[in-house]
């Protein structure tokens, strides 16, 4: 390609971009998980809506552009594009959204896109709106160069935080269309910093689910029943202590850890030497803070290491309603990553035998899994993408590629992995420092996304070429 001819392109590209991008942020397409209601509330149809008129509006003469729709499932968005060559590719992104989250700056809101120098603000820009834009850019600006690529299919699909659910469903409907697929490039992945492509080789799996300590019918009088009857605090506390180390963190079940591939460990080495301290100090921790271990460790330890947080809890009344009463329950949602190897309908099967274990006398613990997606773990890569990936890096960031795992979760690629154990992946994304999706003052760093563009078109090339 002529490197100069498609920065050009991508420029233009983006800068039409930006207007569809914002009203995209500002339509609530929380995922069916957040939203039981998402049908008949109507905004993820919008999200739709708005992709599809603007894929349209775009696409060249002989894309299919489509949205499909499986009786009481979330559509999908399906665009079929015609290429040279039998050897497949399958671009993935998806458009629903994590929900507001507390937390955002003033004047920034997540249904309200922001522009500011490089970093455009709202729920959604950066995980994954940007993904189907980005996709479709990188294809034209080949078209416009006339140079050619595989047959390529964009899937862009509206579950993905509820945990890609039904898109199995929608795989089955479409196998005949999509085929094997040889290369699979996502574009729902994060990054170390924003000056070099980083490919993600390994995802942590994610079991989420309820747990809940039932002790009485009714509150009743804590100084009259405290001392026989127990509380249901310190009952979730004592199963908890059962799944982690609650002095270290550390993950106590078996089940829950795995061994670290060589190569997975060399390349954290490589990774922690790049961020060095940024591997911590990128969080907004409350206090100033400084951690002993290596960064190396760290990035094994958020990749490749189990962990546990509770996200929500019930039972507990707000601090200005709370009095002297042994509650009735207490309840607690708890999300629980899991290394790349590990099944996840296991894991939360032992999670849920280690919690509900030997319950006290006239109570009830029970813990109800609501989601459990296997991580992934990178087939070898082929030399030739493996020069594909340092080439585009190069050529649009101006310094090498990185590989690195994340501790995030994208249930789709557990899933393709299995499916297709041929295929080669390329799993990227713009999730990178501060970007903060799933957490307030979520951004898209525009500049990324527009390199990105760039690596991913040269990616196709380059893939073309040798097949
Ligand atoms: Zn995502």
């Amino acid at each position: 390609m002529n490197t100069s001819k498609s920065k050009e392109f991508i420029d233009y590209s983006w800068k039409q971009i930006l207007d569809p991008l914002c009203e995209y942020i500002a339509i609530p397409a929380k995922s069916p998980a957040f939203d039981p209601n998402w049908e008949s509330r109507g905004a993820i149809e919008r999200a739709v809506q708005l992709i599809y008129d603007w894929c349209k509006d775009h696409a060249a003469e002989d894309w299919g552009v489509n949205v499909v729709r499986l009786e009481g499932r979330t559509p999908l968005i399906w665009i079929e594009i015609p290429g040279k060559g039998d050897s497949k590719v399958l671009l993935y992104g998806h458009i629903d959204k994590q929900p507001e989250m507390t937390g955002w700056d003033s004047g920034l809101g997540p249904w309200k896109p922001v522009l500011s120098g490089d970093r455009l603000y709202g729920r959604g820009g950066a995980d994954d709106g940007y993904a189907v834009f980005a996709s479709v850019a990188a294809l034209k600006a080949l078209h416009e160069q006339g140079i050619p690529h595989s047959p390529c299919s964009i899937l862009i699909e509206a579950c993905e935080e509820s945990g890609s659910y039904d898109l199995p469903f929608y795989i089955d409907h479409l196998a005949q269309v999509v085929g094997e697929p040889e290369l699979v490039i996502c574009l729902d992945s994060g990054c170390g910093n924003y000056e070099q492509l980083w490919c993600t080789t390994s995802l942590r799996g994610v079991v989420s689910g309820i747990l809940s300590v039932e002790v009485l019918d009714e509150g009743v009088h804590s100084g009259d029943a405290g001392g026989i009857v127990p509380s249901s605090f310190r009952l979730l506390r004592k199963a908890l202590s059962r799944l982690e180390n609650e002095k270290t963190g550390e993950i106590l079940l078996d089940e829950l850890k795995g061994e670290i591939p060589g190569d997975r460990i060399a390349q954290a080495n490589l990774s922690g030497k790049i961020l060095g301290q940024n591997v911590y100090k990128r969080f907004p921790f409350a206090e100033p803070c400084s951690v002993e271990e290596k960064p190396a460790e760290l990035i094994l330890k958020r990749t490749w290491g189990p962990s546990l947080e509770i996200t929500g809890a019930s039972g507990l009344p707000s601090l200005e309603e709370a009095g002297n009463v042994l509650r009735t329950q207490t309840s607690a949602k708890l999300s629980i990553r899991t290394p790349p190897q590990i099944n996840a309908e296991s894991a939360a099967r032992a999670i849920r035998r280690s919690l509900e274990a030997s319950p006290e006398s006239g109570t009830r613990v029970s813990f109800s899994s609501e989601m459990a997606a296997s991580g992934w773990n990178s087939p070898r890569l082929a030399p030739w993408l493996e020069a594909s990936l340092r080439e585009a890096s190069n050529t649009w960031f101006d310094r090498p590629a990185v590989m690195m795992g994340e501790g995030g979760t994208i249930p789709f690629m557990g899933m393709l992995g299995e499916r297709y154990p041929n295929a080669q992946f390329v799993i990227t994304g713009v999730l990178g420092p501060g970007s903060n999706a799933h957490g307030p003052n979520e951004f898209l760093h525009l500049p990324t996304a527009q390199k990105l563009t760039g690596c991913i078109a040269q990616i196709l090339e380059l893939h073309q070429e040798r097949s």
